[in-house]
């Protein structure tokens, strides 16, 4: 079994393309992007598409897609992370239903543009379910689809699903129920960002590889090569922010690990089901997610190490032994006909968490600066929807997007170091020693409920 070197997807299509150029020199833009994840190229693919004449500047310190948005489990969710109230602060409940709203339609808008230009990315819109396997775990999901309802989602956005309708789609074991939501597609993550730097270079944009930006100034991105100024510099480094001069307690890297699985045999698909490949997950607090390949084999996710001391990141991705294990230990409690299965590649990757685990948007005219992020496991599509909103702010012109409640939020700085560290490992210590209270209990236990306020997670 492989593990590290960027992952699975990238494998599976023969790796990342030749390096690009690095940057030579000093330069002149009138926007500079940080960063080649979905959250730069989305933005230089929609500033451009509004005013082609802009010269955007993308530079990326290691390969397009090296970070979170090549590595990523694939799913194009319409939901976002962050409690609702978080948002309402600034939006109110009005606000957090148009951001729910915006988000279901990304999904669309994503099908959309890879099919203007024909990006094949293995999507298929099938929706996501997400699987109770215990009587906690069921209680939970109820009480997510009545919040949801609140926040202005109906029976068609998400809904119960019986335990028989259920297996009539996927057959986990000991599933109780599940909740199922149509606004979600599965995507080849490699195989998205690779079509979308393709279409952004072919309108113009310039993207710089190999290139390492080591502060961000007001119009200015300072790296190695020389200095890039610029009307605008956008920052969209996510999980890598904390490289970044004085950024280091923006957002933690925190940790998320997958492995995949060889094809599954017809026989044993005939055993599981899943011919429509939802998206799949468990409803525990350290939660996995699972996705149908379109080569037949099945990849899982998880929390892997939550954190690494000081905020560093995990180069390539090389993944530990246990998590591999825990990974592989958890495919089979869902799917016991994958028991003996062998596992092809493991690997990792930071996500960007902020301290108040919501997302963040916005653009100063005042310094030219601008960022997007702090999506915890949830930024293929949000990262979409954030890259039309800056485009909205960048250019000046207010619309419903640019009025969304992510729009304008500060959170605050994460502890320093031990803190943080001992903060992160404690909560992750306390989640799934709720998961295992409740494997026991009726009733979603008290202690993941204490640590969801601790945290401020949910
Ligand atoms: C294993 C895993 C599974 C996930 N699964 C899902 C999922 O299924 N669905 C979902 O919605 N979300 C998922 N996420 C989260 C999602 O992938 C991210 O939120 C999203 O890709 C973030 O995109 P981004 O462009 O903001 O950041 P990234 O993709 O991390 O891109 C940031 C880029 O900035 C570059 N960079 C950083 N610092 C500098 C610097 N100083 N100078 C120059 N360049 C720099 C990095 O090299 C990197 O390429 C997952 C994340 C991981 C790690």
């Amino acid at each position: 079994m492989r593990s590290g070197e960027l992952g699975f997807w990238w494998r599976s299509i023969g790796g990342p393309p030749p390096r690009r150029p690095s940057l030579a020199g000093s330069a002149q833009a009138d926007v500079a992007i940080v960063g080649a994840g979905f959250t730069g190229l989305w933005t230089a693919y929609y500033l451009k598409r509004a005013q082609p004449h802009l010269r955007i500047v993308v530079l990326e310190r290691e390969t397009a897609g090296f970070g979170a948005s090549g590595r990523n489990g694939g799913w194009v969710s319409g939901f976002f992370s962050g409690p609702g109230r978080v948002y309402a602060r600034r939006g109110g409940n009005a606000g957090v239903r148009r951001l729910r709203r915006a988000m279901i339609d990304t999904v669309g808008e994503i099908v959309d543009v890879l099919n203007e230009h024909a990006i094949d990315a293995d999507l298929v819109h099938n929706g996501q379910l997400s699987v109770a396997v215990n009587s906690a775990q069921l209680q939970r999901l109820r009480e997510e689809i009545a919040a949801a309802r609140v926040e202005g989602l109906d029976e068609g956005d998400l809904r119960e699903l019986s335990s028989s309708e259920l297996s009539a789609r996927v057959s986990v074991d000991g599933a109780l129920g599940a909740s199922f939501s149509p606004h979600v597609a599965r995507a080849h993550p490699a195989k998205l960002l690779l079509g979308l730097a393709r279409v952004v270079e072919e309108m113009g944009v310039e993207i710089y590889e190999s290139t390492f930006v080591r502060e961000i100034r007001p119009r200015e991105a300072i790296t190695d090569a020389g200095i890039v100024h610029a009307r605008w510099v956008v920052r969209a480094t996510e999980g890598y922010t904390s490289s970044l001069r004085g950024l280091r307690r923006m957002l933690v890297p925190m940790n998320s690990s997958m492995v995949v699985t060889e094809p599954l045999d017809p026989s044993v698909w005939e055993q599981i089901g899943w011919q429509s490949s939802e998206l799949l997950s468990d409803a525990a607090h350290v939660y996995v997610y699972l996705q149908r390949t379109a080569d037949g084999r099945i990849a899982i996710g998880g929390r892997g190490v939550p954190y690494r001391y000081g905020s560093r990141d995990d180069g390539t991705g090389a993944t530990a032994a246990s998590t591999v294990r825990s990974l592989h230990h958890q495919l089979a409690a869902m799917f016991p006909a994958l028991r003996g299965i062998g596992l092809e590649h493991a690997w990792s990757g930071v996500l960007g968490v902020p301290r108040d685990w919501c997302v963040s948007v916005d653009a100063d005219p005042s310094s030219g600066l601008a960022w997007a992020g702090g999506y915890v496991g949830e930024g293929v599509a949000a990262a979409n929807l954030a890259a039309r909103t800056l485009r909205d702010l960048i250019l000046g012109a207010p619309t419903e997007l640019t009025s969304l409640p992510w729009v304008g939020r500060r959170p605050r700085r994460w502890e320093p170091e031990p803190l943080r560290w001992a903060a992160i490992h404690g909560v992750y210590a306390l989640y799934r020693q709720a998961d295992r209270l409740e494997r026991d209990g009726a009733r979603p236990s008290r202690l993941g409920s204490l640590v969801d306020t601790l945290s401020g997670r949910h």
